[in-house]
Formats: C-alpha cells, structure tokens, sequence
C-alpha cells in the first residue's frame, strides 16, 4: 500500500520518531511524503520515501492530486494545531479528498497509531480488493 506523510514543522521530528518506531510495519508499503517530511523520515527512520516538493513550494498539492487519482491508501499528516494556519482552507481540501476516496487519514499521533497499527494488522487489505472506483463516494 502507499502512506503519505506529511508534517507540519513543529510535528516532524515526532514524525521520524513514529516511523522509526513503526519501521517493522512501515517498511511494508511505499512511503511518499513532501520534500522536507520525507528527508527527515529516511535520516532518522532509515526508510526510502518517495518525496515529492516541499509543502511550500507544492509538495502538499502533489499529494493530493496522488489521492484525488486513489493512488494513496492512508495519509498521515501530523498537522500543528496551535500555530497560525494560513493553509487551514487547503487542509480542508487535502482532508475532503481523502473523504472522497474513503482514504483512512489521521491529523495526529494518536490516530495514526491506531491506523498504523491496523495497517500491520492487515485491516486495510479491503483497499486492495475492491475497485477503485468503488472506493469513492
Ligand atoms: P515539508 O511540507 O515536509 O516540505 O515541510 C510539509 C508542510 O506543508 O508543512
């Protein structure tokens, strides 16, 4: 399956953390991330990435064009809920696709966990069996 990572600058340490904690899961499926998120997780995670551009430059967009065109299973975006928010309208966007295409998404560490987790589990297998255009709503 493929996971996008994407995280915001206070939250991507916690991401490399993450996915070196959940690199036995991860190293499963194709990793795609933006530029800077995607770096960090192969420095500390030692897992390959397929890293698009940096958020600000359009990293963000090539992901979710990657999901508009269900070629994203999960996505982890661990975003800062306390700074300012100038993208807050294209969050929203990023998050209305990934409900379009009923792509499981977590905003944070918890519920990326439990996907995670689900993930190794095999829960998401669905995902692989079913067409993708039944996968949209
Ligand atoms: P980055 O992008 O990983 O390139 O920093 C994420 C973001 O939009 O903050």
């Amino acid at each position: 399956m493929t996971i996008a990572l994407i995280a915001h600058d206070s939250k991507k340490e916690l991401m490399a953390d993450f996915c070196r904690a959940y690199k036995h899961i991860l190293s499963q499926h194709t990793l795609i991330a933006t530029g800077t998120t995607g770096h960090l997780v192969e420095e500390k995670a030692g897992l390959p990435v397929q890293k698009f551009m940096s958020g600000n430059l359009g990293g963000d967009q090539q992901i979710m064009t990657r999901i508009a065109c269900n070629e994203v299973d999960m996505l982890l975006f661990l975003r800062d809920p306390i700074g300012a928010k100038p993208n807050e309208p294209f969050e929203m966007q990023l998050l209305r696709v990934c409900d379009v295409h009923n792509v499981p998404a977590a905003t944070n560490i918890a519920t990326a966990e439990m996907l995670v987790l689900g993930l190794g589990r095999g829960d998401l297998d669905w995902r692989t069996i079913i067409p993708p255009q039944q996968l949209q709503v």
